[in-house]
């Protein structure tokens, strides 16, 4: 379908499932099912904004498929945000959701917009203003979104409250990724990274090696990769470079991660630090280390890059960091790549448990969020561990197998593939 389908990274994702498909021999009307998007919602978002003009920006909600329950994606404030784009990460939330075994569809949302330039009051009303525009089409029961790229508590709070006006009374189970005092769940905020670790923790673990001491890369210091540095750094693991959109900072003996964190409280980015020197993103992909987690934007290890990759493995904490072709050739070098579906689970992981939570009014405290966590994560990847061994194949082509065998029996008990 044209413009919903015909992104770099909807065809990517389309290439992995037709992949996985045929190796698990899975059912055609399956196939053909999943390749297009149940339902894809595209909205004018007009905004008044501080100089009392109105500018409009594009939204998009795009609700892949809901044979396992309930749509659940997050939503995405960023300028290059565009249909396809939504439309691909909704899948990928599909198979995310099914991988880990949680009764929850796939989907996801976006504004095309780039929220460092606008105020406080105008990013309220443009997400009040998307929030209402898409109200018809989600809700507790029918689709959940929760923050992505760009966006943060504070935008989900914003959310329930314009949908909890618009339908009379709260409804604290709309959204997750909240704040903790209007619903959300203890270790919402640093459950992505958290889950990046313990994958990291499993991929290490698999070349009789354990996180401390090893040497870890990432890019991007926004929720995912700040939360993976201060995780792994907690466990040891030896920290030497990280990186944000201006740019990254390197230490071979490690960086002192809290005193990061602080120095990107006081300064807004990591350029900059004391006792580190300044690379650039490029070089930062480029270290000669045990662990590589790109956590920032997808398309970023490519054909045109690849050959310069020397990490032994790779954590895809971002969604589609690496595409099909290069990890295709990063594998034939014997780099072994974890791909998003298993290893960022963590955040949609713990969203479920916040739903969960919402639903029964009983909130856990943050060990057992964490253990939880850590259940869900050591086991899915153990399974996809396990598959590949079974099929003999990479780790992203079994991640997409086991995925999609749960929703192959899925659909045909519903009637949905035959
Ligand atoms: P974020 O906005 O909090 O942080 C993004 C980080 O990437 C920032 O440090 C930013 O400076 C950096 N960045 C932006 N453009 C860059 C560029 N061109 N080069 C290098 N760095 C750049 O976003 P996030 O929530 O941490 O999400 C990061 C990735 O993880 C996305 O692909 C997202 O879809 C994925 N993801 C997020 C979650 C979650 O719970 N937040 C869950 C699963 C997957």
């Amino acid at each position: 379908m044209e413009g919903l389908t015909d992104g770099a990274l909807y065809k990517n994702i389309m290439r992995n499932l037709e992949e996985a498909g045929a190796l698990i021999n899975l059912n055609r009307n399956a196939l053909e099912r999943l390749k297009i998007p149940r339902r894809a919602i595209v909205v004018a978002v007009p905004v008044r904004m501080d100089d009392d003009r109105v500018q409009i920006f594009p939204g998009y909600r795009v609700q892949h498929n809901q044979t396992l329950g309930p749509f659940k994606g997050g939503i995405r404030y960023h300028p290059s945000v565009n249909l396809s784009e939504v439309a691909a990460l909704s899948a990928l939330m599909t198979f995310k959701n099914s991988l880990l075994n949680l009764p929850l569809g796939g989907a996801k949302g976006g504004v095309q917009v780039d929220p460092s330039n606008l105020s406080k009051h105008e990013l309220e009303h443009l997400t009040r203003r998307f929030t209402s525009e898409i109200a018809p089409f989600i809700g507790p029961d029918e689709d959940i979104p929760a923050p992505d790229v760009g966006t943060d508590a504070q935008i989900m709070a914003w959310m329930l409250d314009t949908y909890s006006m618009e339908s009379g009374f709260a409804q604290t189970g709309v959204v997750t990724g909240k704040p903790v005092e209007i619903g959300g769940s203890q270790g919402r905020d640093s459950a992505t990274g958290l889950g990046v670790v313990f994958i990291i923790e499993k991929a290490l673990e698999t070349m009789n090696k354990t996180i401390s001491g090893s040497t870890i890369a990432i890019q991007g210091f926004g929720k995912v990769g700040m939360h993976c540095a201060i995780e792994a750094y907690a466990l040891g693991g030896k920290v030497v470079a990280v990186s944000d959109v201006s740019g990254g900072i390197f230490n071979g003996d490690g960086l002192k991660i809290p005193e990061v964190v602080k120095y990107v409280e006081e300064n807004k980015s990591v350029k900059g630090f004391p006792g580190a020197e300044s690379i650039t993103n490029e070089e930062l992909l480029a270290l000669e280390v045990d662990v590589l987690a790109p956590c920032a934007l997808d398309g970023v290890i490519n054909s045109n890059n690849q050959h310069t990759i020397k990490a032994k493995i790779i954590v895809e904490g971002a969604n589609g960091p690496v595409t099909t072709n290069a990890s295709k050739e990063l594998e034939a070098r014997g780099i072994f790549i974890v791909p998003d579906i298993l290893a960022n689970g963590g955040g949609v992981v713990v969203s479920y448990f916040e739903w969960v939570q919402d639903i029964v009014w009983l909130f856990w405290n943050e060990d057992e969020v964490r253990r939880k966590l850590k259940t869900i994560m050591y086991r899915s990847f153990e399974t996809v561990w396990k598959f590949a061994q079974e099929y003999q194949c990479d780790m992203r082509l079994s991640a997409m197998g086991v995925a999609l065998k749960r929703l192959e029996t899925a659909m045909k008990l519903r009637g949905q593939a035959w």
